[in-house]
């Protein structure tokens, strides 16, 4: 499993861990992001200089004067912000190092304030939650009333914290939200900053990357005010990131550009582990897999300058999961025992897991698969053991895909269910969370208000859900912002219920029977053009596309009786629902055709999936009373937008693609599947014109198709 960025940031995140480049796209969505706003909240590595000295007159006019100006003048901010940053990498030594500095701030000064935010922060971070309590205390029992608010800002933050580390994220989310009323002459500008960072990772790790880049540009500007490069090189490497999970590429890349040639002015070896692990991130996403690889490297080297035995388990742990999804598991079992060890020697639990996940993984990868299987079973364990819920859940998912690869398919089929039960749970107990909070509060009168406001806002929430593209779309509907349409579904329910409980069944009802398939009970076309208006942005579609037509349906019908071909697109609908993740759109497109749409772009991924259907579809035979109905499909299938110009289709052509592939896969012997890896075109004209023969463009070398077969039929031997 991989790892994000930065160290600390991977530091207890539910998901940070099993971020697969290229398996896992969705899942890595909450693996990596989890990563994010814990960084940039932090010191960056030692061995800092220059822009260092926190030049107090510069953050002094970003707070604008007065008596906070006078006091930012202290001596002491010299020798919080040295600390802040080159504590993240030795979280004890800055521990003590601040426990040392604690008596000379008065008591109930702005300075006390930002120590005691810094000691928090490293106290969650090594999971001390005795210290942590006391630094609770000490921000409770406040004594003086002019920075009342900054201590209260820095009680939710530390709060809010642990609730991370818990796996609450939700919860953490909400105990940050006050946040938006806190202003710098309050709080200071560093205090706020760190709290604008974390907010951007609670929001993006829980799918409102709107509401989370917004925050991040706050934090951003804060960063400009105080005029130091590393600040601002930390804040738009964590942009960067947030933008890559937003699949804005080109943007992620401009940030990532920015912030290495900020880092390159004032360099700190933790921060250049940050600020190229997230390059390596986005060149991996890109398909640019030597300069990724050279990206990792730059890390692993940044780690290793920086002496933190934490750092370089994670950045060894960040390079075996690059050589895992690369397939190369001899590379990739030398880095995980190396960050094995490390993780071991600093006393870190989190990335002793994640190498002893990545070790099993790699055993398996290399047919060691009940001792690899062990150990990743083991490592599971204990994750679900401390509720790192959706940690486990992700390991159960990147277990199965490995697994699958090794050919030990019973087991990887078990993983994938484990997988989706673990998910189902993470889901339901955060919508019941949700749901609880939103009914308790229901008679209060305040909260009357909020609730007529959020119904009001609930148009333009969806409004702002149809313009996210389909990335984040389907991100949300696995676990962010589903929570909050539940929310306001139930309280709309409760006035609707008042009302007229009736209709709104009877409406319900109505629209799922128009929406589904009644053989299959799998979506039909309609709902399909109905969810596309909402995924696709400004029309255009983002993710893969699958067509499926079953082989000689008519015969299937013609040799066993109608009935019998009735079976097999209900036993073939479910093999399909089981190959996929619960994010997936997965629709009876006509007859015996099926129509998957996915959001994840990565052809790696893509043609994983492809073969795995052809594979599911295929064996065993279908069972209809006492025949054995063998069944084969072809398949075409792409990822959108088109590479390698990056041309984007409206679903209409995207689908008339998919299906020109799936005919030549038909053509071409059946039980196959065509991916339509990259096209010579940059507009629709000249795809038009590539796609009319795609057989001749093919040869011409204008189009690249990945072809993939279907196993053997079985008819002749088992039917
Ligand atoms: P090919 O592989 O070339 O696509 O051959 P095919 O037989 O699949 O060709 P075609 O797509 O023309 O045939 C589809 C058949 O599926 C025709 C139709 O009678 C049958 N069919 C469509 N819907 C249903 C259904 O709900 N149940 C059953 N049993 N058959 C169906
Ligand atoms: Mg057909
Ligand atoms: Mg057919």
């Amino acid at each position: 499993m991989s790892r994000a960025p930065a160290v600390t940031r991977a530091a207890t995140a539910p998901g940070r861990r099993r971020a697969r480049a290229c398996l896992l796209e969705s899942v890595r969505v909450g693996l990596l992001l989890s990563l994010l706003g814990l960084s940039a909240c932090q010191p960056a590595g030692p061995g800092t200089n220059s822009a260092d000295s926190a030049e107090p007159a510069q953050v002094a006019a970003a707070a604008g004067g007065g008596a906070l100006e006078e006091e930012l003048k202290q001596p002491i901010w010299q020798e919080l912000e040295r600390i802040e940053r080159e504590g993240r990498s030795h979280p004890a030594a800055s521990e003590h190092a601040l426990h040392e500095l604690q008596p000379r701030t008065a008591p109930g000064s702005l300075a006390r304030v930002q120590l005691l935010a810094q000691r928090g922060y490293l106290a969650t971070e090594m999971r001390n939650a005795g210290l942590t309590a006391s630094i609770l205390k000490d921000l409770e029992e406040w004594p003086a009333e002019a920075s009342r608010r900054a201590a209260h800002l820095a009680l939710l933050y530390v709060r809010a914290r642990q609730q991370r580390f818990a796996d609450e994220l939700r919860q953490a989310e909400r105990t940050m939200a006050p946040l938006a009323g806190y202003s710098v002459r309050e709080t200071g500008p560093r205090l706020l900053l760190r709290c604008h960072d974390f907010m951007a990772y609670l929001l993006a790790e829980t799918g409102q990357v709107d509401d989370a880049i917004a925050s991040a540009n706050e934090a951003l500007r804060l960063a400009d005010g105080m005029g130091q490069h590393w600040r601002r090189a930390q804040v738009m490497s964590n942009l960067a990131f947030i933008y890559h999970q937003a699949q804005q590429l080109e943007l992620a890349q401009q940030f990532s550009d920015q912030s290495q040639a900020e880092v390159n002015l004032d360099p700190s070896p933790s921060l250049l582990y940050d600020v190229h692990t997230t390059r390596g991130i986005i060149l991996q996403t890109q398909g640019l897999v030597e300069q990724a690889q050279q990206a990792k490297q730059a890390a692993l080297d940044a780690a290793r300058q920086s002496g933190s035995d934490a750092l370089i388990a994670l950045a060894l742990g960040n390079f075996a999961d690059f050589h895992l999804n690369q397939g190369n598991y001899p590379q990739a079992l030398k880095f995980s025992e190396q960050a094995l060890a490390l993780a071991i020697a600093s006393q870190n639990i989190d990335y002793e897991l994640l190498s002893r996940h990545n070790r099993g993984i790699a055993k398996i990868g290399l047919k060691r698969i009940e001792e690899g299987k062990r150990e990743v079973l083991e490592a599971l364990a204990r994750d679900e053991q401390r509720g790192a819920d959706t940690t486990a859940a992700s390991a159960w998912l990147e277990l199965g895909m490995h697994l699958e690869r090794a050919g030990d398919l019973p087991a990887a089929v078990d993983a994938f269910h484990q997988h989706r039960r673990r998910i189902d749970q993470v889901l339901r107990n955060e919508t019941r969370k949700a749901l609880l909070e939103s009914q308790e509060s229901y008679e209060d009168e305040r909260r009357a208000k909020e609730i007529e406001l959020l119904n009001r806002g609930n148009s333009l929430k969806q409004e702002q859900l149809r313009a996210r593209d389909l990335q984040l779309w389907l991100w949300a509907a696995l676990g962010g912002c589903i929570v909050l349409s539940a929310v306001l579904l139930g309280l709309a329910y409760q006035r609707i219920r008042r009302t007229n409980q009736a209709l709104a069944h009877s409406n319900a009802a109505l629209k799922t029977a128009s929406e589904r398939d009644p053989l299959t009970g799998l979506a039909n076309r309609r709902h399909f053009q109905a969810a596309i208006k909402r995924l696709a942005e400004h029309g255009r579609i983002s993710g893969s596309l699958f067509l499926i037509d079953i082989d000689h349906f008519k015969r299937i019908n013609d040799r066993h009786g109608h009935a019998a071909g009735d079976s097999v697109l209900i036993e073939i609908a479910q093999r399909l629902r089981a190959c996929l993740r619960d994010e997936d759109l997965l629709v009876r497109w006509g007859g015996e055709e099926f129509l998957i749409l996915i959001n994840t772009r990565e052809a790696s991924y893509a043609s994983a999936l492809a073969q795995r259907l052809l594979d599911q579809i295929a064996w065993p035979v279908v069972n209809h009373g006492m025949q054995g109905i063998p069944v084969t499909a072809s398949l075409g299938f792409a990822s959108f937008p088109i590479a390698p110009h990056e041309l984007a289709l409206g679903w209409e052509r995207a689908i008339d693609l998919v299906d020109t592939a799936m005919y030549l896969a038909k053509a071409h012997g059946r039980n196959k599947a065509y991916g339509i890896a990259s096209v010579a075109a940059v507009d629709d004209a000249q795809l038009q014109s590539l796609t009319a023969d795609m057989e001749a463009s093919w040869q011409a070398g204008q189009l690249e198709l990945i072809t993939l077969h279907g196993p053997a039929r079985f008819e002749d031997s088992r039917q």
